[in-house]
């Protein structure tokens, strides 16, 4: 199934996302190469690890918390968790200074629920907001015209830092025009001062579109199957 270990995987992937960045002019350093490990065990995280990855992303708190048990001894060598997949308001409570970034708010319901358990816990949580760019109805995230509402009042909760903005486009063609739309309401927050620090951060693009990504600005690109594999249909 997958014949070629992971590392060799990864040094393929990096190749593929540092030529990606000459071509258009940026600077590789800039890209943060985040290894989408739902699904995957720790070993095969740990291999990953081996190889050069050390941010992980996982979806579902469930299957993330064991895994971040098992790996506390991997964060004194630069293992770093972020949540990329869609949060439900009572399982927030479990997260709380356990990640570098929640790339998934889609709400001022659930901001505010992180708001306040960081608040009481005296921490400040990095967040992303996820944008629905095709207006995807089966899809989680925010719809373009309520971006900028939900920015707005982001200024109000003093214990989220805003970083930017992650988008999970429809599969198959069509992808880069959102990797651009998102690019551009970044930088429309930021020509307007909507938010009290700039943006910077474009988590986009996946396995089959992450150079596409990459040239239209991504800052953050979430792989997996390039880097781990195919994965097991279930659970999907
Ligand atoms: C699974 C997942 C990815 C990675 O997808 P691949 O096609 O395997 O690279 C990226 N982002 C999110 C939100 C995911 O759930």
């Amino acid at each position: 199934m997958h014949k070629s270990s992971i590392s060799e995987d990864i040094n393929a992937v990096l190749m593929r996302a540092k030529s990606a960045a000459a071509r258009s002019g940026r600077n590789f350093s800039d890209i943060t190469v985040l290894a989408a490990s739902k699904t995957r065990n720790t070993r095969e995280i740990i291999e990953a690890l081996g190889g050069g990855i050390t941010v992980f992303g996982e979806n579902y708190i469930q299957e993330f918390l064991p895994k971040y048990e098992a790996l506390t001894g991997f964060m004194s060598k630069g293992l770093s968790w972020h949540i990329i997949g869609h949060v439900q308001k009572n399982k927030v409570k479990y997260i709380i200074g356990k990640t570098d970034l929640i790339h998934s708010i889609d709400s001022l319901k659930l901001a505010t629920r992180l708001n306040d358990r960081s608040a009481s816990e005296n921490i400040v949580a990095n967040i992303l907001i996820e944008v629905n760019v095709a207006d995807e109805k089966t899809k989680n995230g925010v719809k373009i015209d309520g971006v900028y509402d939900l920015v707005k009042d982001l200024n109000y909760l003093s214990n989220l830092n805003l970083r930017g903005f992650m988008t999970m486009p429809p599969f198959g063609k069509g992808s880069r025009k959102c990797f651009k739309m998102l690019r551009e309401i970044l930088e429309d927050v930021n020509a307007k001062g909507m938010y009290r620090e700039k943006l910077s951060t474009l988590s986009m693009g996946t396995s089959s579109d992450f150079e596409d990504a990459i040239e239209e600005g991504a800052t953050i690109i979430r792989l997996g199957t390039v880097i781990f594999g195919e994965r097991p249909l279930k659970n999907i």
